[in-house]
């Protein structure tokens, strides 16, 4: 959002010169906006989802699949197209939009994405939700119409091929150029805006060599062992990071990328929501992180890399490893001399701490060795911020800024945010705490929800969505608390990649989120426990010991509950959440078709996206058990993909066919 001033753009050791600056700016920047806002009250319930397409151009001639480097002169159109905007003309569709306003498209980091956002957000009310499918739809229709006749946009999270040595972009560049120096792709796979090539440039000037993703290969019958991914050259000297493979980059059994774009090139769906209030949204923060990993693997979608499959399902590691400007020394592999300390995560990862002063917090919840900025924190402390806040701050500001436009560093503006967005909105983390942009905007405290795959179909995408925005309102509506360690969430992240974890794997689950009953009687078990009779009230029942509060689950027990189990199950909540508020029978019936696919996906009735991929290249003629997604299979899936998402939205639900499980 709003990050696309034209200046001049610091390389890496320049930035890295003022980076101090930046995060001292930065940090005086959200304290003036934090002591402007931290008061800002009865904001309305607003959310908004975001929607990533691939931009896809379909060669039937020839049978092939290729991404289209469009992105500029795709949304040069949109944007004309908006600026000309009438509410009651039906030039853009069937007229069934009539007083909704036109969906806004933004750039990516891939040129061959576009991101598409309600031209509004939505609010609280439940006819809001029955708009959210129609309207995802809408935005396909709209983009396509921008597009050549040939392309489309599809939600697949990665294209299989990208990275190999076929002609899939068009126009056709070789690999490689200076700003990602990859031997798989060309710098013209980003977007050309200069913040892009500078942030992929000064990631890995940062690091030292260029980013490095190893995904596990997927073993079949005929894959060779050990599996050398055999994309890889090792003969090429045109840049320094040549030298990275030589020196061990790419791993056995593995399917290696170099770049940027393998990560920041996949589609995702994210939510924002906006709280009442500064504590609402500090609660939503805590209460959803422990959601993102179960979220991560029901929406698994990610099973091939550079044209394999690969045996994992999600992208989220891929991303991680793609943006990672972590040196030798912040990643342990030599001791500390220049840098400042040791970092055991990616600016791309889950995140690592709680920020809620809710009572039901517990110092064990908190991780005891997050690494913080204590200046930064004492600054935040002096200027007035509570500890959780600061440190949670002072925690994202461990980072370098790593795209600073020399224009911005004359003079320190803390009516402005930009140095702050600058640290901000490069800590990719599961959840983001986005605090009111500005006095003038009237836009409050908002939280985004941030692991979510993309989905082949919008009813999908729309049914994901739905159900978060339900599960906040039961959230909030009965005061669940889902706390569990925040390092089990990190956990829980890595059980998510497992291929098929949805099914097979068993993730940390709170197992009571009811708020404690006051218990009649007490005293003498409260002072047995005299650690927790110092942080509690004398009426509130003796704190067990944290690990007794959670335990290891299924997908389908977090989602539907357990038989025996004390948790209720996700899908239980936001039934009791319905039933206790006024929703009118078709509502609850439209509602319901949503809820019944997270029931049914959580229980294995119907496949996840990467299932159905999986299923789609295992079964397609010309596979040879060997995990090669040829050109072939690459054309037929993409085409099979583009046909589902076109049909469901000509004919209703096709897509919902499509996902329960049918072979292709
Ligand atoms: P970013 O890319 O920084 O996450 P975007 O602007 O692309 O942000 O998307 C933000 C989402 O938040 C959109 O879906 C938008 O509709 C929604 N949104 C905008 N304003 C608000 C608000 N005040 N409260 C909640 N959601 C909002
Ligand atoms: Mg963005
Ligand atoms: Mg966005
Ligand atoms: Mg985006
Ligand atoms: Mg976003
Ligand atoms: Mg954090």
């Amino acid at each position: 959002m709003g990050l696309l001033a034209l200046g001049t753009a610091l390389e890496w050791p320049e930035a890295k010169k003022k980076a101090h600056q930046v995060r001292q700016w930065g940090i005086e920047q959200l304290l003036a906006n934090w002591r402007r806002m931290k008061g800002k009250e009865r904001d309305a319930l607003l959310w908004g989802d975001e929607v990533e397409y691939l931009v896809v151009a379909l060669d039937d001639a020839s049978k092939k699949a290729r991404l289209s480097l469009a992105q500029a002169e795709i949304l040069k159109s949109l944007a004309l197209d908006e600026a000309n905007w009438k509410p009651d003309e039906s030039q853009h569709g069937d007229g069934d939009h009539d007083g909704e306003h036109p969906p806004h498209f933004h750039p990516e980091f891939g040129r061959f994405m576009l991101e598409a956002t309600p031209g509004r957000p939505w609010g609280i009310g439940f006819k809001d939700l029955l708009k959210v499918e129609s309207n995802m739809k809408w935005r396909r229709e709209v983009a396509k119409a921008h597009m050549a006749p040939n392309e489309s946009p599809i939600t697949l999270t990665t294209f299989p091929r990208l990275g190999t040595k076929d002609d899939y972009i068009q126009p056709y560049y070789p690999p490689s150029g200076p700003a990602l120096r990859s031997q798989f792709v060309p710098d013209e796979i980003a977007n050309p805006h200069i913040r892009f090539p500078t942030l992929a440039g000064n990631i890995r000037s940062r690091r030292g060599r260029k980013v490095e993703l190893n995904v596990p290969i997927y073993k079949d019958k005929n894959t060779p062992v050990p599996f050398k991914d055999p994309t890889v050259n090792y003969d090429l000297h045109n840049w320094p990071e040549d030298d990275d493979v030589r020196n061990g980059a790419a791993k056995d059994d593995h399917v290696y990328m170099d770049a940027m774009a393998f990560g920041m090139g996949s589609c995702c769906l994210q939510i924002t929501f906006q709280a009442k209030n500064m504590t609402e949204g500090r609660k939503l923060y805590d209460q959803l992180s422990p959601l993102g990993p179960i979220l991560l693997a029901l929406t698994a979608a990610t099973p091939i890399y550079k044209g394999f499959l690969v045996d994992t399902d999600v992208r989220w590691n891929q991303i991680s490893a793609a943006v990672d400007d972590r040196t030798p020394e912040e990643l342990g592999e030599v001791p500390l001399k220049n840098d400042r300390w040791r970092i055991p995560k990616s600016r791309y990862a889950s995140n690592s701490t709680y920020i809620s002063q809710d009572p039901r917090l517990r110092p064990e919840y908190l991780d005891p060795d997050l690494v913080v900025d204590e200046d930064i924190k004492k600054r935040l402390i002096d200027g007035g911020m509570d500890d959780l806040l600061a440190t949670h701050f002072a925690h994202l500001f461990i980072r370098d800024p790593l795209v600073i436009f020399s224009e911005d560093l004359e003079e320190l503006d803390v009516n402005k945010g930009d140095h702050f967005e600058n640290l901000q909105s490069t800590n990719w983390q599961h959840m983001r705490f986005k605090p009111p942009p500005s006095e003038k905007d009237d836009i409050g405290w908002r939280v985004e929800f941030r692991s979510m795959e993309i989905q082949i179909t919008d009813f999908e995408n729309a049914a994901f969505s739905i159900f978060m925005v339900l599960i906040t309102r039961a959230i909030l509506s009965f005061d669940l608390n889902f706390y569990i360690p925040i390092q089990r969430t990190t956990e829980n992240m890595e059980t998510a990649h497992v291929r098929n974890a949805v099914l097979d794997s068993k993730f940390y689950f709170r197992k009571d989120p009811f708020p404690k009953r006051v218990p009649r009687t007490h005293g003498s078990t409260v002072s047995a426990n005299p650690s927790s009779a110092v942080n509690t009230p004398p009426s509130s029942p003796p704190l067990g010991p944290v690990e007794s509060e959670y335990e290891l689950m299924t997908i389908a027990e977090i989602i539907n509950g357990c038989p025996e189990g004390s948790f209720p199950g996700l899908i239980p909540l936001v039934e009791s959440y319905l039933n206790s508020v006024n929703v009118d029978v078709e509502t609850r019936c439209f509602l319901a078709s949503y809820l019944d696919l997270i029931r049914k996906r959580a229980d294995g009735t119907l496949w996840t996206g990467a299932k159905w991929i999986r299923e789609f290249v295992t079964h397609h003629p010309s596979y040879k058990q060997d995990s090669v997604v040829s050109e072939e299979i690459c054309y037929d899936l993409v085409k099979a993909v583009e046909e589902v998402t076109v049909n469901e939205g000509r004919n209703g639900r096709i897509g919902w066919e499509l996902l329960r499980g049918k072979k292709n």
